[in-house]
């Protein structure tokens, strides 16, 4: 079944499959039972394995069972469902949050339940997915601005004729790019035309900011984004996601929201377990800073080896190559190194743009980073990257 569309998925170098992965040893996995470096991993902190996490949802287990057993307006909320979402709105410096079953629920269930026909949404161009796919549900308006670009973005708000809400939506950190958003431009955009703020902090949430509160905690802007969607399978190293904001905001998400509204809630043991990890992120703030220096090795690494990459604030390192056959060349040449970092080919990323995304975390050593690096400068010289 399926082949003519397969085999063109092949030739085009865009079919995917997935690799079985194995935790082994510090920032090593095995991948295929082939031992390698993870730098492709969203775990940015390494909390995953963090025994932390993984003691308080085996007490959890013990306690609530493994699964919820209800939608969370039926039976499924229990004492740790709300617990967490107290702790959000803590860190999140919001009246209250909501969780959402992963970031991918949160961005479908939430924009439709904030714009419907009639209304309006600005969206950043290189939006995560899940936005897009929201935006398209919610049957507003979509007008994409371009990236990172609060001008564009303050025009296309003077142009639009909608007498509806208005909806501006951006990633905090770019996904596939690792840059920030310029939040304390678009925050003054969306004051001056009145039009209501969304950010998703999936990969910024453990991340940006003093606490690792997220992107407006970066920019000193907290109070001011009014709608803060962000994750916690990534630097929080569990599952899930939230919505944070004020009371009338989670009210309406809680009663508005379809994937909210009608799919079994989150299992309690994964609550249990992202309320530890938001426990080990205010006590280990060394975690932050020995990710903040590893960015900084990586890029200085690559540098020296003569591969061109911008400094950062992000763990998320792009290396742009381009074509998708070459990018799955690249990744397969990094394997055979030891070095483990998927090619991420359109859609994923726009046409042309395929490109090795390697990311790093707080448990990468300096020797893991100097082998990265090695493995790279290898590629390099063999015109593979
Ligand atoms: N938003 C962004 C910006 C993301 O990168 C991701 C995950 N790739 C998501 C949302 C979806 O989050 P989740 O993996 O929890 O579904």
């Amino acid at each position: 079944m399926f082949e003519q569309e397969l085999s063109e998925l092949k030739q085009a170098g865009l079919f995917r499959a997935t690799a079985t992965v194995v935790p082994d040893a510090g920032a090593r996995v095995l991948v295929d039972g082939h031992s390698a470096i993870l730098c492709c991993s969203n775990d940015y902190l390494g909390l995953a394995g963090h025994p932390a996490l993984a003691e308080s949802a085996r007490d959890a287990l013990h306690r609530y069972g493994v699964g919820a057993g209800g939608s969370r307006l039926v039976s499924g909320t229990s004492p740790l469902h709300k617990e967490l979402e107290r702790q959000i709105a803590v860190l999140k410096g919001t009246q209250d949050a909501v969780l959402f079953n992963s970031g991918y629920a949160a961005n479908t269930g939430a924009i439709p339940a904030l714009v419907r026909e009639g209304d309006a949404v600005f969206s950043d161009s290189l939006n995560h997915a899940s936005i897009i796919d929201g935006c398209r549900l919610s049957r507003a308006q979509v007008q994409i601005y371009r990236h990172g670009d609060p001008e564009h973005l303050s025009g296309l708000l003077r142009g639009s004729r909608t007498s509806g809400r208005r909806l501006i939506i951006t990633d905090g950190v770019f996904s596939m790019d690792g840059d920030i958003a310029p939040l304390r431009e678009i925050v003054e955009v969306a004051e001056r035309h009145g039009a209501m703020l969304m950010v998703d902090d999936a990969h910024a949430t453990g991340v940006l900011g003093t606490r690792g509160a997220g992107t407006a905690e970066h920019f000193g802007v907290e109070g001011r984004v009014p709608v803060q969607m962000g994750t916690l399978g990534k630097a929080l190293g569990s599952f899930g996601a939230y919505v944070a904001g004020d009371r009338g905001l989670t009210d309406l998400l809680r009663n508005r929201s379809r994937s909210f509204l009608y799919s079994t809630a989150l299992p309690p043991a994964v609550c249990a377990a992202s309320i530890a990890a938001l426990g080990v992120l205010e006590k280990e703030p060394w975690r932050r800073e020995r990710l903040r220096e590893n960015i900084r090795s990586l890029t200085r690494g690559l540098r020296e080896a003569d591969i061109g990459v911008a400094d950062r604030e992000t763990p998320i390192v792009p290396l742009i190559v381009g074509d998708a056959g070459k990018a799955v060349s690249a990744s397969r040449g990094l394997l055979d190194r030891g070095v483990f970092a998927t090619a991420i080919r359109p859609p994923t990323v726009p046409e042309g743009t395929a490109r090795i995304r390697l990311t790093m975390t707080a448990v990468h050593t300096a020797e893991d980073i100097s082998a990265v690096i090695s493995a790279l400068a290898d590629l390099r010289r063999g015109g593979i990257l």
